[in-house]
């Protein structure tokens, strides 16, 4: 049987550097017409879901074709692991009001979801992240010289205001929110970004809004209490904001520098209390190297305070702050603190998508390079030096255990 997709009938992924895409796992450079050559810059999001690239992307499909483009997907199908073709099929499935807008797709296609990158403003520079996804890193990347000044001309222009700029894309948009299924916002940071703001304006305003049932997701920092998104979101169908919460305290100020703990728990505690029952709270994880060893600590913060369900996310890129790369020994104690939590502190895990034991599985993994460490520790103390933060100071034990020292 050929393996079908819905995501470029229905789907509109919008990167910060103003390309779209099928979906975000699509490879941007496979195909011809070549898919990136249309941006923002120059068309509006219903030119770019119907332009040749796209239509080129949909007729493989049509054809019973696999293409390249999708072999993301197509590794992880052959592994074993549900791939977001396919869960998006479930989805299609099971979600009632989806059904009716999803159908029929194949010879029809229309936007049925958005997935909005808008682009790369936003007010941190985490540990892990770099300029090209947060334009706060930019200064800082071309002091210490981590990118050529080049690179980091084409980086600025990701923060650009490539949506707002173009009334079309209102227009657009406000034709297609009776279509809509669901809205996606990622960053930089969503919630600081003019295009939410307007696109939380028109939904408002929009007359039977509550019965288009759209569907929100966000993943944000947490740094910013969004007034008008919280009213919005009670028209809406399910929204599941995520706060992307790495850790805590003084450790959690040094990875996203430089968000206030405090400031942020009072954000959380503010959305809990003022968000209509239809809002799903959830802490997002991106399990890396700064992290790994503290996870236990987290949990149980979590289990005692924030009370909230979490997400794991798993860090492969940068490759020097991926947790495969931790010494054995570092790697045995981190699993014997993890498999000695209370259970309480482990049932608030989101074992849908990714689980704590298959978290171990993949840390133990030996195919790890001790190179990447060294690495790890270098940079650290670059960005150390310029921030006039201290990773030894922040993570005593963890780091002299890097360090070689018990
Ligand atoms: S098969 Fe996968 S990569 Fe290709 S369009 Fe669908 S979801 Fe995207
Ligand atoms: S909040 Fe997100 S976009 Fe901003 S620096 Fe952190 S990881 Fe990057």
């Amino acid at each position: 049987m050929t393996r079908q997709c819905l995501f470029p009938f229905s789907n509109l992924t919008v990167n910060p550097n103003g390309t779209v895409s099928p979906c975000c796992k699509y490879n941007v450079k496979q195909g011809s017409p070549n898919i990136s050559e249309d941006t923002l810059y120059d068309k509006n999001i219903h030119e770019l879901f119907f332009q040749p690239a796209m239509e080129n992307i949909r007729d493989q499909f049509r054809r019973g074709e696999e293409p390249a483009g999708c072999q993301l997907c197509w590794d992880e199908e052959d592994s074993g692991i549900t791939s977001m073709r396919q869960h998006r099929f479930n989805i299609s499935k099971h979600h009632d009001t989806a059904v009716p807008k999803f159908r029929n797709r194949l010879n029809d296609p229309k936007i049925i979801s958005l997935d909005f990158k808008f682009s790369s403003l936003c007010n941190l520079k985490c540990r892990i992240c770099g300029p090209y996804c947060s334009s706060n890193w930019l200064k800082e990347a071309l002091d210490t010289e981590l990118y050529h000044e080049h690179t980091i001309k084409i980086f600025s222009s990701y923060a650009d205001r490539k949506f707002v700029n173009n009334e079309k894309n209102f227009e657009v948009f406000k034709e297609v929110i009776p279509n809509l299924h669901l809205i996606e916002f990622y960053g930089g940071e969503p919630l600081m970004q003019p295009e939410h703001s307007k696109i939380m304006e028109i939904l408002n305003d929009h007359p039977g809004i509550e019965d288009v049932k759209m569907d929100l997701y966000y993943n944000t920092n947490g740094t910013i209490y969004d007034e008008l998104a919280v009213e919005t979101w009670k028209k809406m169908g399910v929204v599941e904001l995520n706060f992307s919460i790495d850790d805590i305290s003084d450790r959690f100020e040094y990875q996203r520098y430089p968000a206030k703990w405090n400031e942020v728990l009072t954000n959380i505690n503010k959305y809990k209390e003022n968000c209509s029952s239809n809002v799903s709270i959830q802490m997002y994880m991106t399990i890396n190297l700064h992290n790994i060893f503290y996870l236990d600590e987290y949990l149980k913060f979590n289990s005692t305070n924030l009370k909230s369900r979490i997400r794991f996310n798993l860090l492969h890129w940068p490759e020097k702050m991926a947790i495969k790369h931790l010494p054995k020994d570092i790697k045995e104690i981190i699993k014997y603190k993890l498999e000695s939590l209370d259970e309480n502190s482990k049932s608030y895990i989101e074992s849908n998508f990714f689980s704590l034991g298959s978290l171990i599985h993949f840390m133990m993994d030996n195919s790890g390079n001790s190179e990447y460490i060294t690495e790890f520790l270098e940079s650290t103390k670059k960005h150390d030096d310029y921030r006039k933060q201290s990773f030894k100071d922040t993570f005593p034990e963890y780091w002299n255990l890097l360090n070689g020292n018990n």
